[in-house]
């Protein structure tokens, strides 16, 4: 080991959170290092979650329009023994291009990139051990923890990445098979679920809640619990605890339920959450510690209980987004180096990438009602608007809640595709505290999606001259 290196600012993980937090320590002219441990930049965002899930996910949703639009006249059955692989031809690409824009972004604003395995050897220095046992010593004024989190293992789920996979390993998968377990009721469970659903796969969702997603709007969830169950062989099992998963040696995995119901598929996923990134990286040595859920503290600005030392990202917990994270980072560093921080950022818009697609910002009409609020809510069926009838897209619903004495906007759910996009004018006219009334005094394009707003404002206008009751429920 050579001497020790000083540097003003190292990030420890590559992911969104460790790169928006070092470009901008870059941007502010400090020197800083990134430490990331596996071969390319980037983390579980670029080559194990969002950017290969939705790369899988823009086929399936491709090849379902397909056959609901024209599969009547045109045979569009997959092959019995497709490989996923093929299903993502274009993932390699979407990944390199990716990691590509962000090495060069670094490079750009003369970022060090440092690949090896970081851990503390106490509150300012950093050691990392190279993958070709070099070994260097890293001492820094500001220290950023960015080091993510993995798939839980839970006892009992035998995970071989051959028939039981966790959501790392569920796309290496050779074979689309013909049946699958999905184990978990939540974002990344929901989202694969839908994804395999959709491409002939029989899908059975078991989870202990008895909804998934139980934290979205009711009405929502109704309609996504719906559009998942009529896809052939797709069931969801609420309320269920999994005793047993066991692969019979043979071409099964049986899973037991202690209800003594025996599942049986092709393969599993396992994809009951997420544990924080902090194992080997020595915290203690750095005087912190995990909270009860495993996760690091931090408080508004990212800081934790060591003043220099911050942690952004999925390794503090929820929301664990790549968006949320990527703010994080930034936000983070920007106190670090006592830079303006701009107003904190409390209207974090959520997207689900399910098949049909799932997005909401700000407050439902339910959580609005438990805190004895009043609203109204508005309501537009893409079924409705031309656009929607043109894409067969009909299935979808958009839903705006009001206040109704100033009109302004305080939630809004969406389902159907498009979605996670639509979503984004409703989250812009909450933060500039606009009157819902924007959406009929102004002119949209036609046909599109858009207009749901259009429809949902108006739907709020009868339901005034009608004289509906507030707190219109879910
Ligand atoms: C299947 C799936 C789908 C998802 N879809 C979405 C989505 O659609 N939208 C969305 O916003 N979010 C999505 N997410 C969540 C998103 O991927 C995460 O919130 C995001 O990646 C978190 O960023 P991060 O920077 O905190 O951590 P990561 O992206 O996990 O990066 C952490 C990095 O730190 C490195 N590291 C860890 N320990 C060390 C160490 N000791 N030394 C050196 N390096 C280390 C890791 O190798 C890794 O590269 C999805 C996640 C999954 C799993």
């Amino acid at each position: 080991m050579n001497g020790i290196e000083h540097w003003d600012v190292v990030v420890i993980g590559s992911g969104p959170a460790g790169q928006k937090a070092a470009v901008q320590a870059a941007k502010a002219n400090r020197r800083v290092c990134v430490i990331e441990r596996e071969v390319g930049i980037g983390g579980a965002c670029v080559h194990r979650g969002t950017i290969p899930s939705k790369t899988l996910r823009e086929t399936a949703l491709l090849i379902s329009s397909l056959k609901s639009r024209i599969g009547k006249h045109v045979k569009l059955d997959l092959p019995p023994d497709l490989q996923l692989a093929s299903l993502m031809d274009r993932m390699e690409r979407v990944v390199t291009a990716h990691v590509d824009y962000q090495g060069k972004q670094m490079l750009r604003n003369g970022i060090e990139q440092v690949h090896g395995r970081a851990r503390f050897l106490d509150p300012h220095t950093i050691v990392v051990d190279g993958i070709r046992g070099d070994r260097r010593q890293l001492r820094a004024e500001t220290i950023v923890i960015a080091t993510g989190s993995r798939p839980r293992t839970p006892d009992g789920v035998p995970i071989d990445h051959e028939h039981v996979y966790d959501s790392d390993s569920i796309l290496s998968m050779a074979y689309l098979p013909r049946s699958l377990t999905v184990l978990g009721g939540g974002v990344i469970a929901s989202e694969y679920a839908t994804i395999f659903a959709s491409l002939g796969v029989a899908v059975t969702m078991i989870d202990r809640a008895p909804r998934p997603l139980s934290f979205l709007d009711g009405e929502i969830l109704d309609r996504f619990v719906e559009s998942f169950e009529s896809w052939p062989g797709c069931t969801f099992v609420g309320g269920a605890t999994v005793n047993e998963v066991v692969w019979d040696g043979v071409g099964e995995v049986v899973t037991t339920l202690d209800n003594g119901w025996h599942v049986r598929s092709e393969k599993l996923l396992c994809a009951l959450g997420r544990v924080a990134n902090v194992e080997g990286l020595a915290i203690d040595k750095a005087g912190l510690a995990t909270n009860k859920r495993g996760h690091l503290t931090v408080d508004t600005d990212c800081r934790t209980e060591v003043p220099h030392i911050f942690a952004v990202g999925d390794v503090i917990g929820p929301p664990s987004l790549a968006s949320a994270s990527m703010e994080q980072g930034r936000r983070a560093m920007r106190a670090a180096l006592s830079l303006p921080l701009g107003h904190e950022v409390d209207l974090i818009p959520a997207g689900i990438y399910t098949l049909p697609e799932i997005a909401t910002v700000g407050k439902s009409a339910a959580e609005l009602q438990a805190a004895g609020k009043v609203c109204l809510v508005g309501r537009a069926q893409f079924k409705e608007l031309a656009r929607g009838q043109i894409s067969g897209n009909e299935n979808g619903m958009l839903k705006l809640v009001v206040d109704p004495e100033t009109r302004r906007i305080l939630g809004c759910q969406v389902i159907g595709e498009g979605a996670t996009e639509l979503v984004h004018l409703a989250q812009v006219a909450m933060i500039q505290g606009s009157p819902v009334d924007l959406f009929v005094d102004n002119i949209f394009n036609f046909p599109t999606l858009a207009e749901a707003y259009r429809v949902a404002a108006l739907d709020l206008y009868e339901q005034q001259a009608a004289d509906v009751p507030t707190a219109s429920g879910s």
